[in-house]
């Protein structure tokens, strides 16, 4: 299989946050976000064999699979299948763009408009829902081109009732992009107070300066 990284760390971001976490990065994504801090074109090949062996060896059972992006990626449903005959509990994060494999427990989709490598512009309030793989939660990361009119349209497609959360509880994080969180938190945090349905999800991981 093959795989960008992975590592034992804690989740840093939305509902998740501070829980051992091992992360799996699998590799390619069909976007470009320029402040991206993955290099998601490069992966190793791990085998079967040493992937069932470290997920038995885990601290935890509790995995995140991310990238990249993970729901374009061939091998995710055999690494849920692996996930799975270990007993993790697996959480997934996505842009959004593609539907998702069956078995995921917790979905964060984080829409993203970034333009693709062909050079089409990504779809930022278009993201997929899926009544089939519903999300646990919205993540939106506030860079420096965001305007709280893209935020409005997000949620009112929710409000259209174009799709449902997981476990039906409404759940909006807003996230300062690291880079630019001296300009863009003070907005972050005034949308949330006019939008209360959002709340503020600090790159934690980041503050902690863990993986
Ligand atoms: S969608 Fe995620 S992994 Fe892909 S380029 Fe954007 S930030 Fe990076």
């Amino acid at each position: 299989m093959k795989i960008n990284e992975i590592f034992y760390t804690v989740q840093g971001e939305g509902l998740n946050m501070g829980r051992a976490a091992l992360f799996i990065r699998l590799p390619f994504c069909n976007l470009s976000c320029p402040w991206c801090d993955t290099q998601f074109d490069t992966f190793f090949e791990m085998p079967t064999v040493d992937l069932k062996k470290l997920l038995a060896e885990c601290g935890c059972r509790f995995a995140v699979i991310t990238g990249g992006e993970p729901s374009m990626n061939k091998d995710c449903p055999e690494l849920i299948g692996l996930l799975k005959q270990a007993g993790f509990e697996i959480a997934m994060e996505t842009n959004g763009q593609f539907p998702v494999p069956a078995g995921i427990d917790h979905l964060t989709v984080s829409p993203k408009r970034w333009m693709t490598k062909s050079g089409k512009p990504g779809a930022h309030e278009a993201f997929w829902f899926d009544p089939n793989n519903s999300p646990s939660e919205i993540k939106v990361v506030y860079d420096s081109e965001m305007s709280d009119s893209v935020l409005d349209s997000i949620y009112a497609r929710y409000e259209r009732n174009e799709f449902q959360f997981k476990d039906k509880n409404p759940r909006f994080y807003l996230s300062p992009e690291w880079n630019v969180r001296g300009s863009t938190a003070p907005k972050v945090v005034s949308y949330v107070q006019k939008n209360p349905a959002w709340r503020v999800s600090i790159q934690s991981h980041k503050v902690l300066e863990v993986r």
